[in-house]
């Protein structure tokens, strides 16, 4: 049960790569947090995730690093 919140305690700032065109992000703990809600699963936010640069949304190619 690791909810955003919880990852963002534990590693501090969110970085995420795009796998298909390598561009990355890092958003701040308070940025993940105003985004996907503290309570939400990191499994459920990476199925939300997208990446600016590409529009990949798959999951598997989105991911927190
Ligand atoms: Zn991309």
């Amino acid at each position: 049960m690791t909810t955003v919140a919880r990852i963002g305690r534990l590693k501090g700032p969110l970085t995420i790569r795009c796998f298909t065109c390598a561009h990355q992000v890092t958003w701040s703990v308070a940025e993940a947090i105003r985004r996907f809600g503290g309570e939400c699963m990191v499994t459920d936010a990476r199925r939300r995730l997208a990446c600016s640069a590409c529009g990949e949304r798959r999951s598997r190619c989105v991911d927190f690093v």
